[in-house]
């Protein structure tokens, strides 16, 4: 079980975040193209950043959800 830094366990728990939490995964894992090695990395991509911008929101920073973005026992 992965949760991002900035999501609150308590709202993963109670099940409304769930579709940001699946949201968080970077373009790359979402097209299974996973780091071989456990990396941690930010979900947005420069797309993501640049429309957040555009939008006049803080940039995107969650770290990716995916189990390759975590260093496991680290
Ligand atoms: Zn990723
Ligand atoms: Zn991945």
């Amino acid at each position: 079980m992965t949760t991002p830094a900035d999501e609150p366990k308590a709202a993963v728990e109670a099940g409304q975040r769930r579709v940001i939490v699946c949201y968080a995964w970077c373009e790359p894992c979402q097209w299974g193209q996973c780091y071989d090695k456990p990396t941690p990395h930010g979900w947005a991509g420069s797309e993501d950043i640049e429309h957040a911008r555009a939008m006049g929101q803080p940039e995107p920073t969650g770290n990716c959800a995916c189990p390759c973005a975590t260093t496991g026992d680290a």
